[in-house]
């Protein structure tokens, strides 16, 4: 039988991918994600990730990086480290990247843990690829074009104009989860037979700063509760596009802020 080359995830499957707690639930039960993000350049990123992985169903969100004051002063009910991320305690997954400026060492690290991790932004930038494929636990990647474009040591326009190829190459050289944002979203696994996700739930409206911090935090979020990586990504990009749509329904533009904001409500819109 032959596999589709790339295949949709309606609003059902995305239900279905969403963690729920149970009678027997606990917050360390539902999952921890730990959000390693954040400089002292750019600490609205570390919040935006944090807002998102609030909103992704995970028991707990745990924090690391000199951005606390910031977090914990919008968002009181994080944990938070000053510390290294390997001393900050256990964690379901990690997000690694956003506003993370020159911190190789805390990609080092998180890459290190035996937990799925997400790498974006500047985290992407200071990847070591043997560090990725030397992992036991599955690792996500969530460029934009422009960093797909520079993992892969090509023009941004080479990217653009080979999207589905772009993504597929992306994730064979890492042996990674790769999403590929854009006006649709891509998702891939390495090597064939799978089929490529993609999702065109957004709006260009999503286009604005801190949307892809909102997204890592979401996906990380969601990777935390343990579902494969090409699911929660998928699942993540559909809820980010359906809450950029409601947000906008509201007014335009919308900020990443109002982005985080509608994720409940695109929640109850794909059930
Ligand atoms: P970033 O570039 O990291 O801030 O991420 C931007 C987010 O907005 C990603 O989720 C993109 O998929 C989404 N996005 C950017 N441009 C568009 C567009 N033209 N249409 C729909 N979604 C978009
Ligand atoms: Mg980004």
């Amino acid at each position: 039988p032959s596999v589709p080359e790339v295949e949709a995830l309606h609003h059902a499957d995305v239900a279905r991918l969403l963690p729920r707690p149970t009678a027997g639930s606990d917050k360390y039960r539902r999952g921890v994600v730990g959000i390693a993000a954040g400089s002292a350049r750019y600490p609205g990123a570390a919040v935006l990730a944090v807002a998102g992985a609030l909103r992704g169903g995970a028991g707990a969100v745990r924090y690391v990086g000199p951005a606390a004051d910031a977090v914990i002063a919008r968002f009181p009910e994080t944990l938070v480290h000053a510390g290294p991320p390997a001393k900050a305690g256990r964690v379901q997954a990690w997000v690694v990247g956003p506003g993370l400026g020159e911190d190789a060492d805390a990609v080092r690290d998180v890459l290190a843990s035996d937990v799925p991790v997400l790498v974006d932004a500047d985290g992407l930038r200071l990847l070591d690829p043997d560090a990725v494929r030397a992992r036991s636990a599955p690792t996500l990647l969530t460029p934009h074009a422009g960093e797909a474009a520079a993992l892969l040591g090509r023009a941004r326009t080479e990217v653009e104009a080979a999207r589905l190829a772009s993504v597929r190459a992306l994730a064979d050289r890492f042996g990674a989860t790769v999403l590929l944002k854009g006006s649709t979203t891509l998702v891939a696994d390495p090597g064939t037979g799978v089929p490529v996700r993609a999702d065109a739930m957004g709006t260009p409206w999503l286009a604005t700063a801190g949307s892809g911090d909102v997204l890592s935090g979401l996906a990380g979020s969601l990777l935390a509760s343990g579902p494969a990586a090409r699911d929660a990504a998928s699942a993540a990009a559909h809820l980010h596009g359906l809450a950029g749509r409601l947000a906008a329904a509201r007014g335009v533009p919308i900020t990443a802020q109002e982005i985080a904001d509608a994720l409940p409500a695109a929640w109850r819109g794909v059930r």
